[in-house]
């Protein structure tokens, strides 16, 4: 793991947002939409996490996207989608699954399970406009399927997207150029470092124990916005904790937003509305 000369610091420490969607599934919105500027290429993040089915056995049934990604990454749970495309899996314990939208789908996501513990993320990532209306997406990832390594340290990196160390992820972007990693600090705790490009938005988000950025500590279920100078992120645990290092390069393009359309312009919003209420979304 190469030393990074200037770490880049904690520009704001964000509590997430409890909030319902869906069919009432209870979740904590970690990105919100005024974040959606200063985290560009990201519109959103969730976290569910609950072992009360109330909370989540109403899923998300159909409804429409048009205009980014959605990225689910399953911790504990089973999750099944389908969309109008044609595509249908079944995400399950330490699974992704990567839809693009572009110009549209209308899918749904159902748990398959009746009790137990549900919990993971779902982020969105947005397309550049030029890629909006491409067509429809969609891959799982199973776990086994996702790269990881493990420092020498101990910490477990499972490279969701982007690259770590040499180990490539298992969905490369383009333009975003996305960088998603889950960080697994073993008992013992532990150091783990990631250069980071200059320009590109960063964020951590620790859902178990306790992680220092750059020295100061950030508790579970913060969001900590990493500052955009330095030339990377150092992460320290004490002991056993997780926490999502996220980031990408900004699109810098306007972002409009309805509900599950997010596009350039109010008219290509109108535009998403009419489509989907004429059955032309997808
Ligand atoms: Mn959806």
């Amino acid at each position: 793991m190469s030393p990074l000369l200037h770490p880049r610091g904690i520009e704001r420490l964000v509590t997430g947002q409890p909030t319902q969607d869906g069919a009432g599934v209870k979740l904590t919105r970690v990105l919100t939409q005024d974040l959606q500027q200063r985290l560009d290429p990201f519109l959103m993040l969730d976290n569910f996490a609950s072992d009360n089915p109330d909370d989540y056995g109403a899923g998300f049934p159909s409804h429409p996207h048009r205009g980014f990604e959605t990225v689910s990454y399953m911790l504990n749970g089973r999750m099944r989608h389908k969309d109008s495309a044609g595509h249908e899996g079944l995400v399950t314990d330490g699974g992704v699954q990567w839809m693009t939208a572009g110009r549209g789908v209308i899918h749904s996501e159902m748990p398959e399970q009746q009790d137990g513990v549900m919990e993971g993320f779902q982020l969105w990532l947005n397309l550049p406009g030029k890629d909006k209306m491409c067509a429809p997406w969609y891959r799982d990832i199973q776990s086994p399927e996702i790269p990881e390594y493990t420092t020498d340290d101990g910490v477990t990196v499972r490279v969701i997207a982007g690259e770590s160390a040499g180990v490539a992820g298992a969905v490369q972007r383009a333009h975003t150029e996305p960088l998603y990693l889950d960080l697994h600090f073993p008992e013992g705790g532990g150091h783990f470092s990631q250069p980071l490009p200059a320009g590109h938005n960063a964020f951590v988000y620790v859902y178990r124990g306790e992680v220092s950025v750059a020295g100061t500590p950030v508790a579970r279920q913060r969001m900590a916005i990493l500052a955009n100078e330095g030339d990377g992120v150092a992460l320290q645990a004490g002991g056993a904790a997780r926490a999502l290092l996220i980031a990408g390069r900004p699109l810098r393009e306007p972002i409009a937003q309805y509900g599950p359309f997010v596009m350039n312009t109010r008219d290509e919003l109108i535009q998403a509305v009419e489509d989907f209420q004429s059955g032309r979304l997808a």
